[in-house]
């Protein structure tokens, strides 16, 4: 699944560099903590780079979504605040960009009804990425909202007929319901949604210090916003493996590979060439390669996500717009939907 949509994802940067205008992107993070560099490799420099492109791009800040796997939604405020200095540091233009927060957008959730009539409990319930995230999840009990939330996330994506989905490749399965929502959509109430695509990064699962999934909730992760000696201390303490000479193999060394295409992504190199550089270097130069490399990407990112946080002003102002432009395409695709499915009296 992983290599066609690669595969896709190569043909549908041709089509961007052509026609930039053709595409509206949707992407967005759930506001549970500091984005890490699984994000940033993963989507966020996608995002920028589309956006200097010049399509057209949304952002949500899926805040309801934070209750999928824990009871509580606590500091939102603050981890919203986070997400838009993460934002802003790694480059996106809220001048053209509109970011917005789901719970501000009241039509999102009334997209969702007509939504979940279209898929099956058995195809909600047959979702690999769902199912993982119940194991890793702290919860007893699985909830409603963590169970239909990947038809939540196709309403955040088609209300406003985004077509390209920069994501990493946990969410390949939640593209793949969105793009049978709106199949099967069309295919009743007469064509109104466009059939999303996803936009895989060159690094679609970006490994933690653990050698699993870089995550937020797994204590794996190397933030954008860390410091660099705390960067340096988390490297260090990185799975690897027992054999010394340095290759890029991702198959069959994960964790070494994961970490010799962090420093390529850093130093925009092939990964092949920087694992032969280190080569006999073993774990301790791999190490010392991509700390350097990781602190000398991030430092400018840093540094003006240090200047924006001067100015919490600023961010509401950048909420508050956002939110009002999404709420006026929702309110008009809401219009559309009802009308095509003769709920508008
Ligand atoms: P996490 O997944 O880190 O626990 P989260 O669930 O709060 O945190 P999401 O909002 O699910 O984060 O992820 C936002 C985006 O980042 C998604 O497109 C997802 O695919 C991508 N992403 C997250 N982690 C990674 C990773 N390790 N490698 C590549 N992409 C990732
Ligand atoms: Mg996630």
């Amino acid at each position: 699944e992983t290599s066609t949509a690669a595969r896709r994802s190569a043909e549908l940067e041709e089509q961007i560099a052509l026609r930039p205008n053709d595409f509206r992107v949707l992407t967005g993070d759930r506001p549970t903590g500091l984005l890490h560099l699984g994000h940033y490799f993963g989507t966020l420099h996608n995002r920028v780079r589309l956006q200097r492109q010049g399509v057209e791009m949304m952002v949500i800040i899926a805040d309801y979504q934070v209750l999928t796997d824990r009871d509580l939604a606590e500091h939102l405020g603050e981890h919203v605040d986070d997400l838009v200095l993460d934002y802003l540091a790694a480059g996106i233009d809220p001048q053209t960009a509109t970011i917005f927060t789901h719970s501000a957008v009241a039509a999102l959730n009334q997209l969702l009804l007509p939504f979940l009539s279209l898929v099956s409990v058995s195809e909600l319930s047959r979702n690999p990425t769902v199912k993982d995230e119940i194991n890793h999840s702290r919860q007893a009990a699985v909830s409603g909202l963590m169970f239909t939330y990947p038809a939540h996330q196709a309403a955040d994506i088609l209300f406003c007929k985004a077509n390209l989905v920069p994501v990493g490749q946990d969410q390949l399965p939640h593209l793949e319901l969105t793009r049978t929502i709106a199949r099967r959509f069309n295919d009743r109430y007469g064509r109104l949604l466009p059939e999303p695509d996803a936009l895989l990064s060159p690094a679609p699962l970006l490994l933690g210090t653990d050698g699993t999934k870089m995550s937020k909730s797994r204590g794996n992760a190397i933030t954008l916003s860390a410091t660099a000696d705390e960067t340096a201390r988390l490297i260090r303490g990185a799975k690897t493996d027992a054999q010394r000479h340095i290759t890029y193999d991702p198959q069959s060394r994960p964790e070494v590979s994961s970490l010799v295409l962090l420093a390529a992504l850093c130093l925009g190199r092939d990964p092949h060439d920087v694992a032969a550089d280190i080569g006999p270097g073993g774990a301790a130069a791999l190490k010392r390669t991509v700390t350097e490399a990781v602190n000398e990407h991030l430092a400018p990112m840093r540094e003006r996500r240090t200047a924006f946080a001067q100015d919490r002003g600023y961010l509401r102002r950048i909420l508050r717009e956002g939110n009002e432009r999404a709420n006026a395409i929702a309110e008009a695709t809401l219009a559309e939907v009802r009308s095509a499915m003769g709920t508008r009296y």
